[in-house]
């Protein structure tokens, strides 16, 4: 079944302002988590045994594309659909079809995808017809039984197969993979290898507190600082200005001539250039992956067809952006910095 894009809704009543937040930052990038379902349970993201929303608290896709084009129509340029795990959403296709009418018009730069790769096989080829250029896939490990360890129910050689799909139909493909103590940090290198060596950019991330997990995150979190410096042992990282609107600061590696990115909200965090806020898969929107605020989209979504509430909403949510996260990972900090999973957030 598929929908077709909704009516145009009236915003007459809307104020055409752009989102600029309290200190001044343009907020031009919106990610959209569409489900907080995912088929892994990677261990430093949920605990084993989730429970998951209620189908009924959903926001149908057609609700999803409205909220979007509300964002679009006030300056959001770059779209990022993630979950849970977004191929596993009925029906997904449909969103990213409708979405694809505002990359005609030329108000959207790009609509971009973060999968764990399950799925891409059987989507590669509609993603791209859908205009989506560029994907993010997440890979912490080549080792199939640590990749099964990692993610308790997920196939290391399916996730390739679909990365080799959405090779195949021309998407530019990012790998991104959660640095984690004693568990993936002696294989860096041959990440670098693989990903490089295929063509794609990788992007390394520190472990974040989001959610509980059934665990002790000190045990997981690898800081990316010590990463890098051992990485100069082997090979030679040159700094480049290179920016894809999210987070990673990037090298070259000179020896593969690839890119790598390191996401460090722990060692370093970049809040002071924050382009992004979040909506998750109830129409909650957060000003930050750090922190609790948020504001609920759902009920001025549902309250009238006009936009004119839910601009309102927006725009006083973005008024309390706040200035950044303060995460912390150690001994004497057990809790989680949030309590929401980052699979509800979406990453
Ligand atoms: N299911 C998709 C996937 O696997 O990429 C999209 C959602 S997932 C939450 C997005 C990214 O967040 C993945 O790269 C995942 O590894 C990362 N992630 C999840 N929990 C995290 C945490 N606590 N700290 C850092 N990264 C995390």
């Amino acid at each position: 079944m598929t929908f077709s894009p909704p009516p145009q809704t009236s915003d007459k009543s809307a104020s055409p302002s752009e989102l600029i937040d309290p200190f001044g930052r343009h907020v031009s990038y919106l990610r959209v988590s569409v489900t907080d379902r995912c088929d892994f349970r990677c261990v430093y993201c949920m605990s084993e045994h989730m429970s998951f929303l209620p189908k009924k608290d959903l926001l149908t896709l057609e609700e999803l594309d409205r909220l979007c084009s509300a964002f679009i129509s006030k300056g959001v340029r770059k779209l990022r659909i993630t979950g849970g795990e977004p191929l596993v959403r009925k029906n997904i296709l449909s969103l990213f079809k409708s979405l694809s009418r505002h990359l005609e018009t030329g108000r959207l730069e790009e609509v971009t995808l973060t999968t764990n790769g399950s799925q891409l096989a059987k989507f590669a080829g509609d993603l791209r017809a859908a205009g989506v250029r560029r994907i993010n896939v997440s890979v912490d490990t080549l080792d199939p039984v640590k990749f099964k360890a990692i993610t308790r129910w997920g196939d290391l050689g399916n996730v390739l197969d679909g990365i080799k799909a959405a090779q195949r139909e021309g998407l530019a493909i990012k790998i991104n993979a959660v640095a984690l103590k004693d568990v993936n940090e002696h294989e860096i290198d041959d990440l670098i290898r693989f990903a490089h060596g295929e063509g794609h950019d990788l992007t390394l991330i520190e472990t974040m507190p989001l959610g509980d997990i059934e665990g002790d995150r000190t045990d997981q979190y690898l800081p990316l600082s010590v990463v890098r410096a051992r990485l100069l042992d082997k090979w030679t990282l040159e700094d480049i200005p290179f920016r894809t609107g999210g987070p990673a600061r990037y090298v070259t590696v000179r020896e593969t001539g690839g890119r790598l990115g390191f996401i460090t909200p722990l060692t370093h965090n970049f809040c002071e250039s924050c382009n992004r806020v979040r909506v998750t898969c109830t129409g909650t929107l957060f000003m930050c992956l750090g922190q609790e605020d948020a504001a609920d989209l759902r009920a001025p979504l549902r309250a009238s067809p006009d936009n004119g509430l839910l601009f309102e909403a927006i725009d006083e949510a973005i008024l309390r952006k706040p200035k950044g996260h303060d995460f912390v990972i150690d001994r004497r900090a057990q809790k989680p910095a949030v309590g929401r999973h980052m699979s509800m957030t979406g990453g």
